[in-house]
């Protein structure tokens, strides 16, 4: 009943704040944070377990509303795919980003890749391809600098579209990442179906090493089929040691977590990578 207790209480946390987002109507909100730069990208990075260096950075939205404070994706993302804003949220995301690439590239950061949140709705509406085409050619970016992570749920019902779509992507050079894996229900059909190049083990697995039963040997199954099928493996979430040693230990090429680095700001960013450039 305790959790019950915590359970309802999130519940009910969750429907105040939508409530008091709801009442500001989302809709004109949305569009006046993006033209008055409410919205901003956080870069967390991924680190190589082999070589110690940073593989590649995830882009992480960031919403600060004047009144409300900042708001976290957990909460504003959902709202978004309800009222149908998400495309453009992800086609304003995918232009900063390529934006922030081009800019690195000037002052001399060798930030090989960023990786990219997509939507599941991006699939079926929107053009993702030619949104990404336009700002690969707008910024003078490559496409092999580009990641786009999705989730199962893009897949779902969708299924022939999403491998065009996905081909068309591979063709540009970007490399898909299948994120929030073993969370989902038939994920492992996808990863022989479709061209998959990442796969990112949901937080939840890695959260229980070292100690829940038969959980470290579900991770190790996840990372040896991984490597098996010729995909790179990240681990996300990695708060510990402990869980850093038993990844690096089973051959996990990448984590990413607290424990190397939260999500950072652009100018945290630019500070962490200096730090990091001296050691
Ligand atoms: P995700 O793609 O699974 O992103 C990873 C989340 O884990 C991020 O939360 C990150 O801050 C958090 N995280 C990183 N390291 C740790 C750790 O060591 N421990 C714990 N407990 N958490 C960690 P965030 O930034 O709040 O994002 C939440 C979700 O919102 C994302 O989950 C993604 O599904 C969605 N999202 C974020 N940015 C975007 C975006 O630009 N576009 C779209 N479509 N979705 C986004
Ligand atoms: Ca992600
Ligand atoms: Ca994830
Ligand atoms: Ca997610």
């Amino acid at each position: 009943s305790k959790e019950l207790g915590r359970n309802s209480f999130q519940m009910y946390k969750a429907s105040m704040n939508a409530r008091s987002l709801e009442r500001l109507s989302m809709q004109s909100r949305f569009q006046s944070a993006l033209e008055n730069g409410e919205f901003e990208l956080y870069f967390q990075p991924l680190k190589c377990l082999a070589s110690g260096r940073v593989m590649s950075l995830e882009c992480l939205l960031r919403w600060q509303d004047p009144n409300l404070g900042m708001i976290s994706p957990g909460q504003f993302i959902p709202l978004a795919e309800e009222l149908g804003l998400i495309v453009k949220l992800d086609e304003w995301v995918i232009d900063r980003a390529c934006a922030q690439l081009a800019t690195w590239y000037q002052q001399g950061c060798e930030v090989r890749r960023l990786a990219i949140n997509v939507s599941a709705q991006h699939l079926t509406q929107g053009d993702l391809v030619n949104t990404l085409k336009s700002a690969l050619e707008k910024y003078d970016v490559m496409g092999r600098q580009i990641e786009l992570e999705l989730t199962e749920s893009c897949f779902v019902g969708n299924f022939q579209k999403a491998k065009k779509v996905l081909g068309e992507l591979k063709d540009l050079g970007i490399s898909i990442a299948l994120d929030d894996f073993g969370t989902g229900y038939s994920a492992l059909s996808y990863l022989t179906k479709l061209p998959i190049d990442i796969l990112k083990i949901d937080p939840s697995f890695i959260a229980k090493i070292p100690d829940e039963y038969g959980n470290s040997e579900v991770v190790s199954a996840i990372i040896a089929m991984a490597k098996a099928l010729k995909l790179y493996v990240v681990a996300e979430g990695v708060e510990k040691p402990e869980q850093m040693q038993f990844l690096q230990k089973l051959g996990c090429h990448a984590m990413q977590g607290y424990l190397y680095c939260k999500p950072l700001s652009q100018a945290a960013w630019a500070r962490f990578y200096q730090a990091e450039k001296l050691t």
